[in-house]
């Protein structure tokens, strides 16, 4: 038996809650009164918690305090004096962060913290505690769906070296394995021939559930495949956070593991904003977060249940707030409810990152999805990315020991889709995530013609 769940569940927990004045459990809980409540009574709240932060930034913010807020106007429209703020970009948002700090919020209540650069440069920005909190909350709430809970040991795959830089990681390693109960497996050095060690460590370790990047989980499961009968372990979910996960990455997976694959969707600048329920439908953290789709051209907000790229408003973030604040990602807010029972709003089509959007004929725009599933459908296809690096010109590198002619297959399909295109192919031995560990398996390198 796992002893150390209990211990840290019931003392080392509480405990450090209570040093560090902690209240994340007590935020688990309100979310958890609140994930069943109907769309009017969501919306109330949202409603509430909008005002306060649109008041908060016409106040305390520079960058709010020019946009013509007035606390009258917040007050009788909250709705509609949102929708009058321009998208933030993340470039826009580069220039001048320091007209986002609230001059009522000191330097030793922020947080700093700053994004691996996986679409660019690295983003530096801070936060409050509180906000910090909340997004841990979210993301304990939607753990619980699975029945996993504080102290439930895991193993994590991860590969962000930001995080892990090589002289931390040793003490990283015991920290995590005395007071969360996990153990990190490096994504870099996934391999097949350590597939002895990975099932002795599993089958020893026995976590109730993995967690990780998706193509990181997607590749430990492509390993383990052909051993699947000498796992012991019987997981509660895998969890793939910070990148899309594909359909063919939850299917490996889940042949491999034989649990759920739940989908977190979250940004390290704005917190866990969706955790996919047991119905494999992505739920909004309403009470934490608004989330609108916009036009990606005209930035015009969209109807329910169209694509576009998504901004979000941090509802608690006090430190340095991000109104409409553009992620860089594609997806759609639905108004459908789902039968699992929480009356969280989805987000539906989650489909990717804006530059994964590709350029077809006519400038028309071509899901890079299509990309992947074309490269999906070739046995012996082992890694792929496919660049486009002009409205004419693109890239194939596939990994793959098929030999050149399979190459040409994919990039024939791949030209049926983008006839405007043209591909070249390249043979590689390992397609290589960029420096945040984040994989990208389709980019387009310029920016969306206007
Ligand atoms: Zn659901």
């Amino acid at each position: 038996m796992n002893i150390k769940k209990p211990l840290i569940e019931h003392v080392l927990y509480p405990l450090m809650e209570k040093r560090r004045g902690n209240t994340v459990r007590a935020k688990v809980r309100e979310l958890q009164s609140t994930e069943r409540l109907g769309a009017d009574e969501l919306r109330k709240r949202q409603t509430a918690a909008l005002t306060e932060l649109l008041l908060h930034c016409a106040e305390h913010v520079p960058a709010y305090r020019e946009s013509g807020l007035t606390a009258d106007g917040i007050r009788s429209d909250p709705w509609g004096s949102l929708a009058k703020i321009e998208p933030l970009s993340k470039e826009a948002f580069r220039e001048r962060p320091d007209d986002f700090l609230a001059d009522n919020v000191p330097q030793s209540a922020r947080i700093a913290n700053h994004t691996g650069g996986s679409t660019g440069l690295p983003l530096r920005f801070f936060m409050s505690r509180d906000q910090v909190e909340r997004y841990e909350a979210a993301r304990w709430r939607g753990l619980g769906w699975y029945g996993i809970t504080f102290g439930s040991r895991s193993i994590m795959v991860w590969g962000n070296p930001v995080e892990l830089s090589a002289n931390a990681q040793k003490k990283e390693q015991l920290r995590e394995r005395l007071l969360k109960n996990r153990q990190i497996l490096s994504a870099y050095t996934l391999s097949e021939q350590h597939a002895p060690e990975y099932l002795k460590l599993l089958n020893r370790y026995k976590p109730e559930y993995l967690y990780g990047y998706s193509s990181a989980l997607a590749e430990f499961a492509r390993i383990l495949k052909p051993h699947r009968e000498r796992l012991k372990v019987r997981l509660k979910a895998v969890v793939s956070t910070s990148e899309i996960l594909f359909p063919w990455q939850s299917e490996i997976i889940g042949e491999t593991f034989g649990c759920p694959v739940v989908d977190e969707y979250g940004a390290r600048d704005a917190g866990i904003l969706a955790y996919a329920c047991p119905e494999g439908r992505l739920h909004i953290t309403a009470e934490n977060a608004i989330i609108e789709a916009l036009d990606p051209v005209t930035l015009e907000p969209l109807p329910p249940g169209r694509e576009g790229v998504l901004a979000v408003t941090d509802l608690y973030s006090r430190a340095q707030p991000r109104l409409r604040y553009l992620l860089g990602d594609v997806g759609a807010v639905s108004q459908e409810t789902c039968s699992c029972g929480l009356g969280l709003p989805i987000l539906e089509t989650l489909v990717g990152r804006e530059n994964t959007m590709l350029v077809g004929p006519n400038g028309e725009l071509v899901h890079g999805t299509v990309v992947s599933r074309i490269a999906q459908a070739h046995a012996g296809v082992k890694g792929y990315r496919f660049v486009q690096t002009a409205e004419s010109t693109g890239v194939l590198y596939l990994v793959t020991e098929q030999g050149a002619h399979a190459a040409e297959e994919i990039a024939a399909e791949i030209g049926r889709v983008l006839p405007n295109v043209e591909i070249t192919t390249q043979l590689v031995d390992k397609i290589e995530p960029s420096a945040s560990g984040k994989m990208s398996y389709v980019v387009r390198e310029f920016d969306l013609p206007k």
